[in-house]
């Protein structure tokens, strides 16, 4: 394979971007090598400036699961723009998104359009301490809500492929309030309860842990955690950017039976446009602005370009067809994964929920931070450039979820195994 043009590129980006890329764990720091610049992608391929063709599992790190390039929603967004990209004033797309979103996560009686993942978990945030009137929040050690500064405390994603989970420039008077435990360690989580619980604004959580891999809760957790923080008057913020509309229509929430007070959604409602959300109990919601006094706001918020991404990915999705046929290739694949890692000797642990996976180069039950971080990163890495080189595009960390799409195909599948069985006998 040749890479001539990206290395060319990079070379260039690295004088004029930090690190050359414009999120850390593109720049393929922790596997060694040189990003690829990407020229194009449609349905389950994705294509590098110098011509190479790959199957793609990063699928924009989750967003693009209709595959790329879907025609309906490539139609519907070029007559969007048709009409205009932006008008700064409501339009009816996103009464329709709202409504369809509200329709499949009834923890959303209200929700509120941004522009990332970002924005959406820090405005809940907000909402959460201005409806409790306390200050501290909770996470979970290896959960990344993206990159506020409170939240960049024992955080997931790049933070912890590049050990830096508590990041400089986050002010001590920020950290001090962000309170952090174990996932899946019910205990942990009661004691903290039993002293600070009355004090604690919200407890924010990934209901499947899609940044630093993939970790399912334990039976019971998520429902320990629901009538805990109900018990202190404590908000429950599940943040479903990543599993939302992922590991099930109905997302985490749907699929283990527990409904959060406010939930943050992002990456697959946008389609492939800058979207997040945050929605929740009508009581809390009601204190956004204008409405109530807690301020968030937008100059793009519900840009009507993003929106129609967002309606037509998310009508594609409503089809009862669609959920069945993802689950049946993430059914092949799962299996031909486990094959070929068993035929090639090799010792993993592989999870999925929906259709995130990760597979762990480690003997260790992944089920946190402290055990995913048992995972040999040397021997993914080597299985990563094993995998790039035979035309499969997966992240280039150890520590994130892969996904699949609508598009990908019982043959693209196999080919993925035959590569993969060949580059775990490499590592
Ligand atoms: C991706 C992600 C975010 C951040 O979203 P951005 O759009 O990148 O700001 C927040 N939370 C979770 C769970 C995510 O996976």
């Amino acid at each position: 394979m040749n890479w001539k043009k990206s290395r060319l590129l990079f070379r260039q980006a690295l004088d004029l971007i930090p690190g050359g890329v414009n999120s850390p764990v593109r720049a393929f720091k922790a596997v060694g090598g040189n990003p690829l610049f990407i020229e194009q992608a449609k349905g389950s391929k994705i294509y590098d400036v110098d011509g190479n063709e790959y199957i793609d599992y990063i699928l924009s790190w989750g967003p693009m699961i209709l595959g790329h390039s879907h025609p309906s929603v490539l139609k519907a967004l070029h007559s969007a723009i048709d009409k205009g990209t932006s008008f700064g004033a409501p339009t009816p797309l996103e009464v329709e998104l709202a409504r369809r979103v509200i329709d499949v996560y009834p923890s959303c009686e209200k929700i509120r359009m941004v522009n990332s993942g970002t924005e959406a978990t820090l405005s809940a945030i907000r909402v959460a301490r201005g409806f409790t009137g306390r200050d501290k929040i909770v996470k979970f050690e290896g959960c990344y809500h993206g990159h506020a500064d409170g939240l960049l405390v024992k955080a997931g994603s790049g933070a912890t492929t590049f050990g830096v989970p508590d990041s400089p420039g986050v002010p001590k008077s920020y950290a001090k309030d962000t309170l952090t435990v174990p996932f899946n360690d019910i205990k942990a989580f009661k004691s903290l309860l039993r002293r600070e619980g009355k004090s604690i604004a919200c407890v924010i959580l990934e209901p499947v842990v899609g940044n630093i891999g993939c970790v399912l809760p334990k039976e019971g957790f998520l429902d320990a955690l629901r009538q805990e923080t109900r018990r202190y008057g404590i908000v429950l913020i599940f943040d479903e950017v990543m599993t939302g509309f992922r590991v099930a229509y109905g997302g985490a929430q749907a699929y283990y039976g527990i409904r959060p007070d406010m939930t943050c959604l992002g990456k697959v409602i946008g389609g492939g446009m800058p979207v997040g959300a945050y929605g929740g109990r009508r009581d809390i919601m009601s204190l956004v602005a204008p409405e109530g006094p807690v301020y968030q706001a937008g100059t793009l918020s519900g840009n009507p370009v993003a929106m129609t991404a967002g309606i037509e990915t998310l009508k594609i999705l409503a089809k009862e067809e669609t959920y069945k046929k993802l689950e049946k290739t993430m059914r092949s694949l799962e299996k031909g994964l486990r094959d070929a890692a068993r035929r090639a000797g090799v010792r993993t642990r592989f999870y999925r929920a929906g259709t995130m996976f990760c597979t762990y180069f480690t003997e260790t039950e992944v089920v946190d931070y402290a055990t995913a971080k048992t995972a040999d990163t040397n021997r993914f890495a080597r299985f990563f450039t094993g995998m790039l080189t035979r035309g499969i595009n997966i992240a280039p960390s150890q520590f994130e979820a892969g996904f699949i799409s609508l598009s990908h195909s019982e043959k693209d599948i196999e080919k993925t195994v035959r590569a993969a069985y060949e580059a775990f006998k490499e590592c």
